[in-house]
Formats: C-alpha cells, structure tokens, sequence
C-alpha cells in the first residue's frame, strides 16, 4: 500500500514515520528546498510524548519538568503548579527545538521516501496528487500541508478560510546562561499581551510574545524591548540578548471546523485539519496524535470520527486560553488574576485533563 504526504512538517513527517512503521511505502513531497523547521522551540506536553512513544520515538533530550506557572506583569505569581501533581497526573513534558523534532522524524524514514522541493497544486479524492513536475497517484493521501493547505483547498473548496485570531507572535532564541539553573518555563501575562520562556537542552533559552493587534500590524526587536521593558526579569534581560536576524513573527490564525477531515483516499491532519490559536502550545502535538491514530486505522471515516471532534475541542480550549490571557481591561484581568490564585492547586491541575490525558 502506498501513500503519498503532502507537507513535511511535523505531522506530515510523523504521519509518514507511522504509515512507514505500519509497512506503508510512504512518499513526503515538501515544497521547501529542504525538511527543517523555523528557529523556534516546542512544548511537547505529555500528550504528545505518548504518542512519540507510539510512533517508536523516545525523546533522550529535553524532558523537562511541568511548566511552572503564570506569574503578572510586575512577577507575582497567579498560578504556581505543582511540579509532582502534574507529573504524576499527567507524565513527562519535554521542550525541544524544532530542528531537533524535525531530525528525530525524519530518522524514522528511509532518504528514498522525502522528496523536497516539490510543490503540490492539486489532490483528488481517488488518490491523485498533482505536483508541479505530474500526477502521483497512492492508496491514501495525507493532506499535512498547514494553515493554508492545498489538500483542504482541493477536497472542501466550500470550506471557510483561517480566520484572525486577533493577536500577533513573535518567536526567539536567547543565549545560554541568562536563566538560574533552577528556572524552568513561565507565562507572564500583562495587559493584553503574554511573553513566556523556557529552557532548551543546550542552556539556551526559548522566548515568545503574543501581543493584541490588527492583523499585518508589525513590530521588530526594538517594540518589543519597549513593550516588555518594565516586566519583571529575566524578560527584559532575555530580549536584550536576542539577536534580530533570528526573531520570527506572525499573525495568528485559527481554521473554523471543517465538516469532515476525510474525503475518499485523502485524509487532512496537522494543520491543515484544525489550525489553532498557539495559547495551549497544543497545534503539534495534536498533529503527533492524528499522526498516531491515522497510521493505527486507515479506515477514513473512523480517523475522521476520533480525530475531528476531539481537535475541535482543543481548538476551543485554546482560543478560550487565549481570551483569558489576554485580557485587556485592567479591572477585569486583577478579578480574573484573583480568581485563579484562589483556585487549588488540584483544580488547576485537573483543568487541562481533556487536553493532555490522552493516550494511542
Ligand atoms: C507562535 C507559535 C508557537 C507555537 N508553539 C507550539 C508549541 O509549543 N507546541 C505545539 O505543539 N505547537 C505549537 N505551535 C503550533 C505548531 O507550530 C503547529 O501546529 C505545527 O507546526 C503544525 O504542523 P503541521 O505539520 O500540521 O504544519 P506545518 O508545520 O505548517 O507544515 C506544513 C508543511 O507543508 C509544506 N507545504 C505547504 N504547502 C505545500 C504544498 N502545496 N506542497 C508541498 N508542501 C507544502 C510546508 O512547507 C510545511 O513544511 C505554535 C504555533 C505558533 C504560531
């Protein structure tokens, strides 16, 4: 049985890895001239551990402690998690970088299988790929072609395009050594705008900002320093050191529910099935699963039937995350703030169960 990816991305190289693993003779044909991935890193919750695990992946790197909480502006915590609670709840959290996520799939699959620098123009629900140099045709195409996916395009041409969700992103790598050993990834929220960090497994120090602003309004370097400039360390520190050429920024998008992931012998995953808001840190992991569960049953519609009302959920989760952070009106954010320090621990923790208690 042979199947095509269209898009080696994270889910399209882990969906290839699965398929492989199952005996699929997979083909990934990747637009960009090679398969990596952005400067930037990646929470791998425990969800997404599982299903590397699944897909015969043990991370030996970056495994790393719960996240450590959500702290205002000025550094006062409003959430403290409990480091033992969740992991014992839960399992282990891992922070990578992308490039590493990257290598780790593609080492699961023979060089003869990715083909990069090859775009596709067209897929059709019995199984044929059109790319800029022909037509393939497998048993079973999977459309892991992101936010703006040519396969959802080709089979739901009805569907709704990607919506703005109504705040910006910019993504960053600080040198080592600006964290104490003992730091572990935080949340600042401020009002209407979010900056958190986390450690990487070289010392080096994964940096993110999500700022409330029409959509295309831009910001380098120098907006950020002045926007993040009286929060509490180590953010104005971190955004001191970062270099400029490396800073990544986008708009963020959210893709309304598709009515189906299916059509015929094309299935969508990743992306390209359920873009979500980046506030859960959930869009990769939720395509390591589909990855996991499209590979153990090929039967379209029961993917379809696993796969689409659970994403739909996280999706929800995540752009509800998102309204709660980033909250703009000073009154509402010190109710809000109040709210969650009276919270119990156990009740924090127990929140985020529909989202990372999840196994293959
Ligand atoms: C600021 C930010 C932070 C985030 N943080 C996290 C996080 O910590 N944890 C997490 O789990 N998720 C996170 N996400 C979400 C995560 O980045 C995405 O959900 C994930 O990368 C989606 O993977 P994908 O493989 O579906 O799509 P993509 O990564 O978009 O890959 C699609 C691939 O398809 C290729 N392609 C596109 N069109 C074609 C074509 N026509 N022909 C051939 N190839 C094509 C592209 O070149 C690309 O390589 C974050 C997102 C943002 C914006």
């Amino acid at each position: 049985m042979k199947a095509i990816i269209v898009g080696g991305g994270i889910g399209g190289l882990a969906a290839a890895a699965g398929l492989h693993r199952k005996g699929w003779q997979v083909v990934v044909l990747e637009r960009a001239a090679a398969f990596t991935e952005v400067g930037a890193g990646l929470a791998v919750q425990p969800n997404a551990v599982h299903a590397l695990t699944a897909l015969g992946i043990r991370l030996t790197e970056g495994l790393t402690d719960p996240p450590q909480g959500i702290r205002t502006s000025g550094g006062n915590w409003v959430i403290r998690n409990d480091s033992d609670l969740l992991s014992r709840r839960y399992g282990r959290w891992a922070m990578v970088h992308r490039a590493t996520m990257i290598d780790l799939l593609r080492a699961e699959l023979p060089p003869s299988s990715l083909r990069p620098g090859v775009a596709v123009r067209a897929v059709h629900p019995d199984g044929r790929v059109e790319h800029d140099g022909g037509v393939l045709t497998a048993d079973l195409v999977v459309g892991a072609d992101g936010v703006r996916s040519v396969t959802r395009a080709s089979i739901f041409p009805e569907a709704a395009p990607p919506r703005y969700a109504g705040y910006a992103t910019w993504r960053m790598i600080a040198p080592p050594h600006l964290l104490d050993p003992e730091d572990g990834s935080v949340e600042t929220w401020g009002g209407g705008a979010r900056f958190g960090y986390a450690p990487l497994p070289d010392g080096r120090v994964y940096c993110y900002a999500m700022i409330k602003a029409p959509e295309g309004a831009g910001g380098d370097l120098g907006y950020l320093r002045r926007i993040y400039g009286s929060w509490h360390e180590p953010i104005p520190s971190l955004l001191a050191s970062v270099d400029p050429s490396g800073v990544l920024h986008h708009d963020t998008y959210e893709l309304p529910d598709l009515p189906s992931y299916v059509a015929g012998k094309v299935a969508l995953l990743g992306d390209a099935a359920h873009a979500m808001t980046p506030n859960l840190g959930q869009g990769a992991c939720q395509a390591l699963e589909d990855a996991v569960v499209l590979a153990g049953c090929t039967d379209l519609p029961a993917y379809d039937r696993l796969r689409r009302s659970r994403t739909q959920d996280v999706v929800r989760r995540s752009r509800q995350f998102g309204d709660l952070a980033h909250m703009s009106s000073a009154p509402l954010a010190a109710a809000r703030n109040l709210g969650l320090r009276l919270l119990p621990t156990f009740t924090v923790a127990r929140q985020m169960d529909p989202v990372l208690r999840w196994a293959p």
